[in-house]
């Protein structure tokens, strides 16, 4: 039987722990946390999640709250006008629902599954020395701690990482009591040119259904703010605040909210980072890195889940392939670039997003409200971001997609 460790039990480690266990692998799990500590922990993404993201989860029968967690149906976008008016605003249904499951709920329940099912769960929070000797004992380590610190053993690689600094202030507030979109359920997403971004979705949380509301302000600017709140309920009255200041209309469905509860807050920062994804360990031998510690986006998108989902999904696969031939720091690079087939649009889209946005995209985003099918192209493409390549990048792939959906509409 083939030994398998994974740093790091979120997202991607997880759901390649699960299914390596299902095809009879001995697999260990290193978590720097309890499943209680993560249930009674603090927040710690709004990991919304598109269908081929939930799609894989599905695939391993391991979606146990599919039928409690609120659907979400589409994607609305709006630039905010004076007076509580819409500069610019379409919406879109998704072909399929998404859904986002507060991890705290998920890896908890997950860590309880894995272990129940036969796997090692240890509990530590694990440096490059304990991957050192996880590396003697097993065929293979892979290292999914997400931000953890142990990813700084993997080299930056400044070629793909555009940005050196946080490109975005970051905060989260999962709510009880908001008034729900009209006429569907849907990303909500609000665009301040200059000021930041939100968006708003439902979500099952600890305690049942809720909001959560994500907010990314400039840095140094005013939605850039979080620094002096000190409690839960200033962090909450801040929210409000935002959105009365800068999108009024989203400011009215939350005349009545409370938080879920005071771990459900959260404000941060981190700079958009891709790593080198094969770690030469003290030892001579190597570890992988799978998910956000290869590749780190900021949420802007609602990505970084699905993109773990998706690597924790190739990454099985290569695994199966390899049969009983060695792990080696060949097989580890050329499960990567496989990965980074995929991510890379991903990287590219969402870092698109974070500077002034090139002509195409205003037009895109613009056409968008007249070309429903344009919308839901868009709309659909958070589903599988290298459907955004060319016309996303192109001036005049954008102008022949904006003709072509265009002349279909007519
Ligand atoms: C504000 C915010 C909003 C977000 N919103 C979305 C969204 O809407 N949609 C989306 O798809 N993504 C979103 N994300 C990103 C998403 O949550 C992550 O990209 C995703 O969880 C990464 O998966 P992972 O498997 O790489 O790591 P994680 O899921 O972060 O799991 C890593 C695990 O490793 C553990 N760990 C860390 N260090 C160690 C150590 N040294 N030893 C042992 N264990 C360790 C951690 O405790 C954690 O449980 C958001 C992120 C943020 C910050």
């Amino acid at each position: 039987m083939r030994k398998i460790a994974i740093v790091g039990g979120g997202q991607s480690g997880l759901q390649l722990a699960l299914g390596l266990l299902q095809k009879n692998y001995e697999v260990t799990v290193v978590s720097n946390r309890t499943p209680e500590q993560i249930f009674n922990g603090r927040v710690t993404s709004s990991q919304f999640m598109f269908h081929d993201s939930l799609q894989n989860e599905r695939d391993l029968g391991i979606n146990f709250w599919e039928k409690d967690c609120p659907i979400t149906e589409g994607i609305a976008f709006t630039i905010p006008g004076p007076d509580k008016t819409k500069a610019l605003f379409w919406d879109s249904r998704l072909d399929k629902y998404g859904q986002s499951l507060d991890q705290r709920v998920k890896f908890s329940g997950w860590l309880k599954e894995f272990a129940k099912r036969g796997g090692n769960l240890v509990i530590k929070d694990a440096g490059p020395q304990d991957v050192d000797e996880y590396s003697k004992n097993y065929d293979l380590v892979i290292v999914a701690a997400g931000k953890g610190e142990v990813n700084r053993m993997f080299e930056r690689d400044a070629e793909k990482s555009p940005f050196d600094k946080p490109m975005r202030a970051l905060a989260l507030t999962y709510v009880k009591g908001m008034a729900p979109r009209q006429p569907f359920t849907a990303v909500s997403f609000n665009l301040v040119p200059g000021v930041g971004e939100y968006f708003v979705f439902p979500a099952l949380t600890t305690t049942g259904p809720c909001e959560i509301m994500v907010f990314e302000g400039v840095p140094g600017g005013p939605m850039d703010c979080w620094n002096e709140v000190k409690t839960p309920q200033q962090h909450l009255e801040k929210s409000k605040w935002v959105l009365d200041t800068f999108m009024p209309l989203e400011g009215e469905r939350c005349r009545n909210v409370a938080l879920t509860d005071d771990n459900g807050i959260l404000a941060g920062r981190f700079a958009p980072t891709v790593r080198k994804p094969v770690c030469k360990l003290s030892g001579g031998r190597f570890a992988l890195g799978m998910a956000d510690v290869v590749a780190t986006n900021d949420p802007i998108t609602g990505q970084g889940s699905n993109t773990a989902s998706k690597a924790a999904s190739i990454y099985l696969k290569r695994i199966l392939e390899r049969g009983n031939q060695p792990f080696d720091a060949q097989w580890m690079q050329q499960t990567f670039d496989i990965f980074w087939n995929y991510a890379q649009w991903v990287v590219r889209w969402t870092n698109s997003l974070l500077v002034p946005p090139e002509p195409q995209i205003l037009q895109l985003m613009g056409a968008a409200s007249q070309i429903p099918r344009l919308a839901s192209k868009i709309s659909n493409g958070f589903n599988n971001p290298p459907d955004y390549s060319p016309w996303w990048f192109d001036p005049a792939e954008a102008d022949k997609i904006i003709q072509q959906l265009a002349g279909a509409a007519a």
